[in-house]
């Protein structure tokens, strides 16, 4: 058999996760990692989404690592490149490089149950073989494309938000913006003086609140840098302000009432016409979709070059969009804002665990992964801001780093055990886990606002969102409960070839 490169972890992808991962691991003094990434370059989501307007909707001071602080952001909520040149520099500052291979794309893991270790191959041909995965490839990194008859025989530009065209000028062209999502609504006041027409697609309008965005003075910026206290104070009041939030969206969503009207009034300041207004009003509570912050939105949409067909697009004939309601619009170029496969994240088919089945098959009735990490039947195996901890209020980066003190301890723990062991969730504390999060998911805003959402699976059930606080998960994360783990050891066999010892002998040493 073929020798291949043997390390302790492969990190799978290298945005906020796979980086922050790297630098966990360095720290806890694991320099035997690699960490896999797609892509010719760092950044993840941020170096995905180029798109114009682009920026973050959580102030800087929070969506950033708290191990580095940088007191020279330049807005409250920076733009991408800011935020991609941070992630770049974290790459540099942690000696993250020597560990990072480019241009591999993980196309298959599989468990070997004889070796207790991960084979993972690339589509460049290499394999890797670790001990233990940390998947980190993003719950939004992978775009979804609605599946729009007569789309493969448009005539003019298309592309997805998270891929755009910068080669492509919008100057003076008729645009369908389909889509009214994060992205969306960044672009749209972004693009909407150079396009010549500029139709924008909502099927559900979202709640849009005021964005308080703004330069960060030099003074400020000093501040942060003479007395790095004043920039940890900034995140600490950010984060206390967004976790006293919290149980509005989880327990009380009646006291949303409060938001929902100050979000009102930001569209009637914008909107006069009252037939337009009365089409950009959403009919759910305010944060049963993702709260979306833009004071640029409205303003854009009430130009005299911009229309709203509020229906979704069902077909396209020639170069003309068609919507469900009928409506054909002349374009040329569509721009889809559709996010992204969340529910159904693609790397689910690349994962063959201990039973012999993808990950996606062993999620076939939804996702779901003890404290958001561990999946029952994937021994070694953990994924960064896996299953129900996303956050309808706050930084992820908080999440990401919860996950990583999971990690830390979890790789103390198998080498505490020692030799060559394995680390398998037990289905039982799974269920349990998962029992616990939807029991409180049925109070949520995102379940009983009256709304469908992309936190929501097919089947209407909420596997991505995180009922609780950030530091709630925090808490539930500092350490690894060995007695929700099974250890396994590699099987012995008699002469015979029959295993006298393995995984039901180990199950003792866990208790
Ligand atoms: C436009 C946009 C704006 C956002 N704004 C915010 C915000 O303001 N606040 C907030 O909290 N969150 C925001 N998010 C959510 C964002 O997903 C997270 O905050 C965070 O960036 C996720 O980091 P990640 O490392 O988990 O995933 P990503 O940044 O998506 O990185 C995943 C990496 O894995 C790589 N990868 C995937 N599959 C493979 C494979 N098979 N092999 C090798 N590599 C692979 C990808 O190329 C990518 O580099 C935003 C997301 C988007 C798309």
């Amino acid at each position: 058999m073929a020798q291949h490169e043997h390390v302790r972890v492969a990190v799978i992808g290298s945005g906020f996760g796979g980086l922050g991962a790297a630098v966990r691991l360095r720290r806890e003094g694991i320099t035997d990692f690699v960490v896999l990434e797609r892509a010719d370059s760092v950044g993840g989501a941020w170096r995905d989404n180029s798109y114009p307007g682009c920026a973050c909707d959580v102030p800087s001071h929070l969506y950033s690592f708290s191990f580095a602080p940088n007191p020279d952001w330049p807005r409250t909520f920076s733009g991408q490149e800011h935020i991609r040149a941070y992630l770049e520099r974290v790459a540099d500052t942690f000696g993250l490089r020597p560990h990072i291979r480019l241009g591999h794309e993980v196309t298959m893991m599989r468990w070997d149950n004889d070796e207790l270790n991960w084979v993972i191959e690339s589509a460049n041909g290499t394999t890797i073989v670790a001990d233990v995965v940390v998947s980190a490839t993003g719950p939004l990194s992978d775009p979804k494309m609605p599946d729009i008859p007569g789309l493969a025989d448009f005539p003019g530009k298309v592309f997805h938000s998270a891929r755009w065209d910068h080669d492509y000028d919008l100057t003076g062209k008729r645009v369908a913006m389909i889509g009214t999502g994060a992205s969306a609504i960044q672009i749209v006041p972004a693009i909407q003086p150079k396009a010549g027409r500029l139709t924008l697609f909502q099927r559900t309008p979202p709640w849009v609140m005021p964005r308080m965005d703004r330069n960060i003075s030099g003074a400020e910026r000093w501040l942060h840098r003479a007395l790095p206290s004043t920039g940890a104070a900034r995140r600490g009041l950010l984060w206390g302000i967004r976790e006293l939030q919290v149980s509005a969206f989880t327990k009380h969503p009646n006291e949303l009432g409060l938001v929902e009207r100050v979000a009102k009034s930001n569209l009637a300041r914008a909107i006069k016409d009252p037939a337009l207004r009365a089409k950009l009003t959403p009919s759910y509570r305010i944060g049963c979709k993702r709260i979306l912050l833009s004071s640029t939105y409205y303003p854009a949409l009430a130009q005299p070059n911009v229309d709203v067909v509020a229906s979704g697009l069902a077909e396209v004939r020639g170069s003309t969009v068609v919507a469900a309601d009928g409506t054909e619009t002349e374009v040329d170029a569509i721009i889809f804002g559709t996010g992204f496969h969340v529910t159904d994240m693609p790397i689910a088919d690349r994962v063959v665990g201990a039973e012999g089945i993808t990950l996606a098959e062993s999620w076939k009735d939804g996702m779901q992964a003890l404290r958001g990490a561990t999946a029952a039947g994937f021994p070694n195996w953990m994924t960064i801001i896996g299953p129900n901890t996303g956050l309808g209020n706050s930084s992820m980066i908080l999440m990401i780093e919860s996950q990583l003190n999971y990690m830390a301890d979890y790789l103390r723990q198998l080498n505490v055990l020692g030799g060559r062991t394995a680390l398998g969730v037990r289905t039982s504390a799974v269920g349990a886990w998962n029992r616990r999060v939807q029991e409180r998911m049925k109070r949520t805003v995102w379940n009983t606002g009256g709304c469908t959402s992309w936190y929501l699976d097919a089947r209407g059930r909420n596997t991505t969102a995180w009922p609780g606080t950030t530091g709630e998960f925090r808490r539930a994360t500092r350490t690894v409960d060995l007695g929700e783990y099974e250890v396994i050891r590699p099987r012995k066999t008699d002469a015979a070839g029959a295993v006298v010892a393995g995984k039901a002998v180990a199950e003792e040493v866990a208790r």
